[in-house]
């Protein structure tokens, strides 16, 4: 059972030495509770309180780290059921399959369609994951052919290998055991041989059963040969079965109560028989690692949205970095447009400022993420604010002319900021939509004057 920070606080040595970075023992207890902190911090705990505290406020499902490099991905270390409780914090890793019949063409196509393939959403560069290789030829030395031609493509992806064959997957981790890849599955029959291999090659081990038993005595099996980095497949055959037993799976885990079921969570569409709805609910309820069939376009894009707004931080809103940014080429003469660095807005004025064919500057204020009218009416966006961002980033030596539009909605603070900063402020529409017919008709005047 996770223990909550007064129980904590018992534990701790109650020195308040700030050595741990906090200012008092309680501070640091409130955000072990958090799992905010790690008991490790505080060089005065006894073995006892450290083995106590360790099991607790260790994360209730384990950190597995699938491929090396720059593409590697991470899973797991999540605490809550519910996003709105708290966050998610590990996106799932999506992977698109192959199978090792396919033509070396198709196979290397796919490999180079997840490497190259980038979706750049709300300032962030959204991809798939890597490259899993089935073993449904039955032979090993086509599959381990299959999973070279993947890697000849040169896209250091992170390989998922299916098979529970070892004789096949010792084949195949000849081209790519030094990639950290995800091994699928260990079963009662062969974990012996698969979590050997694992071992040898310093993999993730996926484990598969089809009831919440046999996960368990996997899991303690796996375990005890040694291996630590493991993920649940629940064989799930239906959509259903699949939503009951990840629902389950993560219940259990993050309450502590199967300790065994505190690993990620793996799930192979295409054997639920619904290969989209698969991926969506496998990225809304629980999965960790996401096989699916190579998406067209419109699910690609789809899929990768989803799992941007699932992964966000509820409560930290997107945000964009404070700066002074170009729409087109603006010279001395172009207009500047002040606004927040809410991130939804800045995309959406953006995107009506480049429809407008206006070149011009956007003035990016530091007001963490609220929107212009929450920020007005919290005293984020104020007239300091303006003054020093437009200081900072040297817009007078951007433009000649001294004149700052900000949005409709800062309308209140206009005669303060014109007082603050010697600027002429110009009130834009509330509306961003608008802002094309103001640059056109409003601001032309305004340049001309
Ligand atoms: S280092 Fe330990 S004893 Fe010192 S303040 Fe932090 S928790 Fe307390």
């Amino acid at each position: 059972m996770a223990l909550k920070a007064l129980d904590i606080y018992k534990l701790l040595p109650k020195k308040n030495c700030k050595e741990c970075g906090d200012p008092t023992c309680l501070t640091f207890a409130m955000k072990l509770a958090g799992g905010k902190a790690d008991v490790d911090l505080c060089p005065y705990l006894d073995d006892n309180a450290k083995s106590v505290l360790g099991a607790s406020t260790r994360p209730p499902i384990r950190l597995v780290k699938v491929g090396v490099g720059e593409r590697n991905f991470k899973v797991g270390e999540e605490t809550v059921l519910y996003r709105h409780e708290k966050t998610f914090y590990h996106p799932p890793g999506i992977v698109f399959k192959v199978d090792d019949t396919q033509p070396d063409e198709e196979i290397a196509a796919i490999t180079r369609r997840v490497r190259d393939d980038t979706l750049t959403r709300v300032g962030s560069e959204l991809r798939f994951n890597g490259i899993a290789i089935e073993n449904t030829s039955g032979s090993a030395e086509r599959f381990a052919h299959a999973v070279s031609v993947v890697e000849q493509q040169q896209a250091h992806l992170p390989p998922v290998l299916i098979t529970t064959d070892p004789a096949a997957l010792s084949a195949a981790l000849v081209h790519c055991g030094s990639y950290r890849p995800l091994l699928h599955a260990a079963t009662s029959g062969n974990f012996k041989e698969m979590c050997s291999l694992a071992k040898l090659h310093g993999c993730p081990l996926v484990v598969r059963a089809d009831t919440a038993e046999g996960l368990v005595r996997l899991v303690k099996d796996c375990t005890a040969e040694g291996i630590q980095d493991l993920v649940l497949d629940s064989a799930p055959e239906n959509l259903g079965a699949f939503l009951v037993r990840s629902t389950q799976v993560r219940q259990l885990a993050i309450t502590r109560a199967v300790p065994e079921f505190g690993y990620p969570v793996y799930l192979d569409c295409e054997k639920t028989g619904f290969q989209d709805a698969g991926l969506v609910l496998g990225i809304s309820k629980y999965a960790s690692v996401i096989v699916t069939r190579p998406l067209t376009p419109g699910p690609a894009k789809a899929a990768l949205t989803l799992r941007q707004n699932i992964y966000t931080d509820p409560q930290k809103p997107i945000q964009m970095t404070p700066g002074l940014y170009r729409v087109g080429t603006p010279d001395k003469n172009a207009p500047v447009l002040m606004t927040v660095n809410f991130s939804l807005t800045f995309f959406t004025l953006q995107g009506y400022l480049e429809t407008s064919r206006v070149p011009c500057f956007m003035l990016i204020v530091d007001t963490e993420g609220l929107s212009v009218l929450t920020a007005v009416a919290a005293g984020k966006l104020n007239e300091g604010l303006v003054r020093d961002t437009l200081k900072k980033f040297s817009v007078e030596n951007e433009v000649t002319h001294r004149k700052l539009i900000i949005p409709g909605y800062a309308a209140p603070i206009s005669g303060r900021v014109e007082e603050a900063t010697g600027w002429k402020v110009l009130v834009g529409p509330r509306d961003a939509a608008e802002i094309g017919d103001y640059l056109h008709e409003t601001w032309k005047k305004e340049a001309g004057a």
